[in-house]
């Protein structure tokens, strides 16, 4: 068991690279806890293989380190670095028994027969996979097989971390539930470092204590689902978290006024002096949907929207408002008046937050 750091890496699978674009993995340092239960979350493409590969050492980064407990293995082949790894098709020995496919992995590094047996029935209770030990890979199902190839990967003691690429791909939806729920169980058995891959927020939340959001090559924010909701640090976690996602405005001020097109928005001194000090005209406000107050008349600081839409989605209703140029989102509970025409709308300075080149500034009021 180990901490793995991933110290100034990067990566590119170009051989003369141009840009920061160029690179599959941006350069880059993150710490992963012995123990952790984390997710690694974020769309198709953004580097989450590519960085998985790096610390199970099947790719060779082009530059940085992976060190485990402080070492640097970049030199250590993949047997080397006890790391399972998971991936998004079923890896398994079709002609052997589902038992000796879980054996295998023990078995390749000598461990006592009597071990061996003990560990496989563990594995494959955990699954529910007692029933099939018998049978030949070839025969089972695409769920199964999969099955067979997390076993694989959970069966040994040894392991530093168990690297998961969206394992769950090929399951079918009930079956899903079950066993992210068996991973987490698993999880809390052994107490291995456990990274999980998923393009998917809720498969990432309900898995992981914590997720790390990679946009573009790049870890963009590590927290709990807590703070990735409540705190956005960059545009880009905004908008891939939640449903819908955050409400950005492009502001700009025009002497005392903070405008996000005509509209001059009623703001804090804090906040527009954050905005006076921002060195760069890319500057945004940030709120989620389920922050923003819609009033049927008007109150103390609100502005003026134009209600657009509003969809009703049972416990809840969300309304797009058109505020000048912008169309927001804003979610409403049952129960609550919703506005026919106009609404009046106050963001409560506390959930406000300002991007500047997308990343999350702090302000005083905080
Ligand atoms: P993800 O797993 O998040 O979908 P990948 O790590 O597979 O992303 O890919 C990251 C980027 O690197 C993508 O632009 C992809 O096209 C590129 N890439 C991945 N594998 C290779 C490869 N073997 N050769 C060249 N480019 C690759
Ligand atoms: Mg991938």
């Amino acid at each position: 068991m180990a901490e793995i750091t991933l110290k100034s890496l990067a990566h590119t699978y170009l051989a003369e690279p141009m840009g920061p674009e160029d690179y599959a993995i941006r350069e880059m340092d993150h710490v992963w806890q012995q123990g952790g239960a984390y997710a690694l979350l974020g769309p198709s493409g953004c580097g989450k293989s590519t960085l998985l590969n790096i610390i199970s050492g099947l790719l060779q980064p082009s530059s940085g380190e992976v060190q485990f407990d402080g070492c640097n293995v970049n030199a250590l082949p993949p047997e080397e670095r006890n790391i399972a790894q998971v991936f998004q098709f079923p890896v398994v020995y079709d002609t052997m028994s589902v038992y000796d496919n879980l054996a295998f992995p023990l078995r390749n590094v000598k461990t006592p027969e009597s071990r061996v047996h003990e560990r496989v029935m563990e594995v494959a209770d955990v699954l529910e996979l007692t029933a099939q030990l018998k049978r030949k890979a070839r025969n089972l199902t695409a769920d199964e097989k999969q099955k067979v190839s997390m076993g694989r990967g959970l069966v040994r003691e040894d392991v530093t971390a168990i690297l998961f690429d969206e394992p769950l791909t090929v399951i079918d939806p009930q079956l899903k539930w079950k066993l992210r729920r068996k991973l987490k169980e698993i999880h809390r058995r052994f107490n291995i470092t456990m990274v999980y891959v998923t393009h998917d927020q809720l498969e990432a939340s309900t898995f992981a204590d914590k997720i790390a959001v990679m946009y573009q090559g790049q870890v963009v924010q590590f927290g709990t689902p807590r703070e990735l909701f409540e705190r956005p640090s960059h545009t880009f976690v905004g908008y891939f978290i939640g449903s819908p996602g955050m409400n950005f405005l492009d502001v700009a001020l025009r002497g005392e006024a903070v405008l996000a097109g005509d509209v001059s928005l009623p703001v804090s001194g804090a906040l527009r002096d954050a905005i006076a000090g921002a060195r760069s005209s890319n500057v945004k406000l940030g709120i989620r949907p389920e922050f923003i107050e819609v009033h049927a008349d008007p109150v103390a600081g609100s502005v003026m929207a134009d209600v657009e839409d509003a969809q009703d989605l049972g416990t809840y209703r969300i309304l797009s408002l058109r505020l000048g140029e912008h169309v927001l989102k804003a979610r409403v509970e049952e129960g609550r008046v919703v506005p026919r025409r106009t609404a009046h709308l106050r963001f409560p300075d506390n959930r406000l937050g300002l991007y500047v080149d997308d990343f999350r500034v702090e302000i005083g009021h905080e």
